[in-house]
């Protein structure tokens, strides 16, 4: 398709009410004179969390949640539509069609109810509601100021497998369906706006790509449709070197690598979906993330080299609702299947997880996951551990949540020597206890754990020591 085409997805709060959406319109507007652009949007914020309670609360065969669904997300909707559309006549075809797709919903919210099942597809169909409305409204929108917005489905370009609930893109015949439905549209100077989260089975049966999807619908159809560049409209300004919460003069970073980016995400920097590098990467497509609330300023780039600096480490993470648990006891040293075993019970437990260290006198092993997962796993691994337990091979199994992981990141750290002992003799300085420490073999994280009060503190201190509050000169 064409070489210049660019996708822009608007995020749930980018689109969080009438004003909001006007915003992104403004920017589509802007950017639709210099060349094509496919917008993929998420619901209005909120919308999908309240469909998911709503197909759920029906379960229980509660039938007057239909009714409140119907009514609430009638509300939203036709308030932003009041803002966004002067013609009386074509807001009453606007909401018109709202109102159809709220009424569906609804209706399978009134058959979930009868039979007190929801099915994963029932789930499907009902938590993709608030994409397929609000498409309509942005779309609407652009129509308002000139701009030919045509809202379009998704089931009709993402093909996926048949996974309800995180379907994955099949990308041979995601890219013939994009190109076939899209190209005669984008030819007439058109702005397809494509409901986000959404794909289809190739026999038509809807699925989602798991929550916060719509940003790998962005990258899923900038890959198919060969796009130059992908934008994430967000509620941040980028990237940044630190969570600004911990330290107040944290800087957006100009421009990050896929990697730095996928590091980031993993711990803690929530800014993309996890999976939305994967089809873009390859193709060495950039994705920028930008503010849609302060869109004059550049936001942050996500390439494959991602300006490199000489200093390596490019941000600084943390994470605190995370818990360290310890396998541990002098009777495991040189037993053979500790390690196995530990993480198949934390496997069986549904754990992610973070980060994994074991001393080689092998007096224990100690990983860490999320806290809410922590109770599961605590008891899978007594299960899976009762006999060692019985036997006092395995001594104890603890738990600590009062502990936070604090990670420095940077592609360049790759082979540059003295980091990971700048970063210990800083804290070391601070008096900051250092509870377990790893670093990946991929040498783009130095990782480790410190207790939870320390947290700030050494976030602080590592974002100082490396200069992350001043601005970094490109190396090549
Ligand atoms: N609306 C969906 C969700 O909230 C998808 C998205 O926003 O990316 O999970
Ligand atoms: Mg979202």
């Amino acid at each position: 398709m064409t070489q210049t085409l660019r996708i822009m997805k608007f995020g749930g709060t980018s689109v969080g009410d009438g004003e909001c959406i006007q915003r992104a319109a403004d920017i589509v507007v802007a950017a639709a004179s210099d060349g094509p652009l496919v917008v993929v949007v998420s619901a209005m914020s909120g919308v999908t969390n309240r469909l998911i309670a709503a197909a759920h609360e029906s379960a229980k065969g509660d039938a007057g949640v239909a009714d409140a669904l119907k009514a609430t997300l009638g509300q939203q909707h036709q308030t932003a539509a009041d803002l966004l559309v002067k013609d009386p006549e074509k807001r009453a075809a606007l909401v018109t069609e709202l109102e159809k797709i709220i009424d569906e919903a609804a209706g399978l919210c009134r058959g979930t109810a009868l039979l007190r099942e929801l099915t994963p597809r029932a789930l499907d169909s009902i938590s993709s509601s608030g994409e397929r409305l609000s498409a309509r409204l942005l779309a609407q929108a652009l129509q308002e100021s000139g701009v030919n917005g045509v809202a379009v489905e998704a089931t009709e370009l993402i093909v996926t497998d048949d996974v309800a609930g995180r379907a994955e893109p099949l990308m041979n015949e995601t890219r013939e369906r994009a190109t076939a439905r899209l190209s005669q549209l984008l030819e007439e100077r058109a702005v397809p706006v494509v409901t986000g989260f959404i794909g289809a089975t190739l026999e038509g049966k809807l699925t989602t790509l798991g929550r916060g999807g719509s940003d790998y619908s962005a990258t899923i159809l900038g890959a198919a449709l060969d796009a130059s560049e992908v934008i994430i409209w967000t509620d941040v300004d980028g990237v940044l070197t630190a969570d600004p919460r911990l330290v107040p003069d944290a800087r957006t970073l100009p421009e990050i690598s896929y990697n730095e980016a996928a590091e980031l995400a993993y711990f803690g920097a929530k800014v993309l979906h996890p999976k939305t590098l994967r089809p873009v990467s390859e193709a060495g497509i950039p994705v920028w993330i930008r503010n849609s609330f302060s869109p004059e300023k550049a936001g942050t780039q996500i390439t494959s080299t991602g300006h490199p600096t000489a200093r390596g480490v490019k941000a600084i993470t943390a994470i605190s609702d995370v818990s360290l648990i310890t396998v541990g006891g002098r009777g495991i040293v040189g037993l053979p299947g500790i390690a196995g075993k530990t993480f198949t019970a934390v496997a069986d437990a549904k754990a992610n997880v973070l980060l994994i260290s074991q001393s080689s006198s092998e007096n224990d092993i100690c990983f860490v996951i999320n806290s809410v997962d922590s109770t599961r796993t605590i008891s899978e691994l007594r299960r899976a551990f009762a006999f060692h337990l019985a036997h006092k091979e395995v001594e104890h199994i603890t738990i600590n949540s009062e502990i936070a992981i604090v990670a420095a990141v940077g592609d360049r750290m790759r082979g540059m020597t003295g980091i990971a002992g700048r970063i210990f003799s800083v804290l070391g300085q601070r008096n900051i206890n250092i509870i377990a420490i790893a670093q990946g073999s991929s040498e783009f994280n130095v990782s480790f754990v410190v207790e939870a009060g320390s947290m700030r503190e050494a976030v602080r201190s590592l974002h100082r020591e490396f200069g992350l509050h001043e601005r970094a000169e490109r190396i090549e």
